[in-house]
C-alpha cells in the first residue's frame, strides 16, 4: 500500500481534473481536461491515466451529480437527471472500473472535498463537518461520525429553501426545478443575472454580498441546526475574502446565542473557514477515495 499510485478524478461540469498521488497525499502528475461529450472527455481520461507509466491501484472519483451511489443499484456509479444532457444516465464509475479493472470509488464532488479537508485539510480530527461550494451552483458534502454522509440519495444541501423577501430582492431566482431555492438565489449564475456582472468583478464593499451573505448564512443557520458540525468550509468561485466576515457574522446573529458552543460564540472565525486545501480539495478528494476503495477490496 505505501508504494501504491493512485488514480484520483474530479468530474466537473466544466472540466475533468485528473490527477495520480500517493497515500501520503502528494500528487505526481495532474491534467485538466474540458468537459464535452462523454465520449471525448473519457477517451482523454483514459488516455492520462494509460500513459501516465506506473500501474493505478485504484481510481476514487468525486463528480457533479446527481450520481447513484447505491451499490445494490443497477445503475451504480451513473450520473442520473443532470441538466447536461449528453451526461444523463452516463456510467461514469463504470467507464473507469472496464478501463482499467481496478477498484473504483465513487461519491459526490462535495463529499470528496470534505473527504480530502477531513483527512488533510481543515477538519482533521473532525467528527463531524460540511464543505460547501458556492460557485456555478451550491452543493454541500458532510462527514457526520467520521464517514461521508448518504442516505436516501445523496444531500442536495444547494437546493434547501431559505425566506426570500421579494421587497428586498425581486429576483425570482434561476433554479429550473426550485426557482428560490438557495443555489436559485445564491449561485454565481444567479448573482450576474441579478446585478448583470459576475461576483468575481463586482467591487468588495457592493450591496450584492450583504444579500449574498445573507442568503448563505439563513442556510449555515438550517445546517448548523440539523447536523451540527463542528466546522464549515466554504469553497468555490463565489467566496471571496470578503464573504467571509458578513457570513460569520449575520451566521451569529440569526443563531442569536441558541447553539450555545464557543466555536460559534467566541471563535467563529475558526468555524466558518475556506478550504486548507484550495482548490485541491476535490482531487485530493478522489485520492483519498482511492486509498479507502483499496482497503475494502482487501488487496
Ligand atoms: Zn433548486
Amino acid at each position: 500500500m505505501a508504494n501504491s499510485v493512485f488514480g484520483a478524478i474530479e468530474a466537473g461540469g466544466t472540466k475533468f481534473v485528473c490527477a495520480i498521488g500517493m497515500s501520503s497525499g502528494s500528487i505526481i502528475n495532474s491534467i485538466r481536461i474540458p468537459t464535452r461529450v462523454p465520449a471525448e472527455t473519457m477517451a482523454d481520461v483514459i488516455a492520462f491515466f494509460q500513459n501516465c507509466g506506473r500501474p493505478i491501484s485504484a481510481f476514487g472519483i468525486g463528480s457533479f451529480g446527481p450520481i447513484d451511489l447505491k451499490p445494490a443499484s443497477s445503475t451504480y456509479g451513473f450520473i442520473t437527471s443532470t441538466p447536461k444532457e449528453s451526461w444523463r444516465n452516463f456510467d461514469l464509475a463504470g467507464t473507469i472500473q472496464r478501463a482499467f479493472n481496478v477498484p473504483v470509488a465513487l461519491d459526490t464532488d462535495v463529499n470528496a472535498a470534505i473527504l480530502a479537508e477531513s483527512q488533510w485539510g481543515a477538519a482533521q480530527k473532525l467528527e463531524t463537518a460540511l464543505y460547501i461550494t458556492v460557485g456555478t451552483g451550491i452543493g454541500g458534502g458532510a462527514i457526520v461520525a467520521g464517514k461521508p454522509l448518504h442516505g436516501l440519495v445523496h444531500p442536495e444541501m444547494g437546493h434547501i429553501r431559505i425566506p426570500h423577501d421579494f421587497a428586498r430582492d425581486p429576483f425570482p431566482g434561476l433554479c429550473p426545478y426550485h426557482g428560490d431555492c438557495l443555489e436559485g438565489l445564491a449561485s454565481g449564475p444567479a448573482i450576474k443575472a441579478r446585478w448583470g456582472i459576475a461576483a468575481s468583478e463586482l467591487p468588495a464593499d457592493h450591496v450584492a454580498f450583504e444579500l449574498e451573505a445573507d442568503y448563505l448564512a439563513f442556510a449555515c443557520v438550517n445546517w448548523i441546526c440539523t447536523l451540527s458540525p463542528q466546522r464549515l468550509i466554504f469553497g468555490g468561485g463565489v467566496m471571496q475574502p470578503h464573504i467571509f466576515p458578513l457570513l460569520r457574522e449575520r451566521t451569529r446573529s440569526l443563531l442569536n446565542d441558541y447553539v450555545n458552543a464557543p466555536e460559534i460564540t467566541e471563535r467563529i472565525d475558526h468555524y466558518i473557514v475556506p478550504p486548507a486545501l484550495g482548490n485541491q480539495a476535490g482531487v485530493l478528494g478522489g485520492l483519498a477515495m482511492a486509498m479507502s476503495a483499496i482497503e475494502k477490496a482487501d488487496y
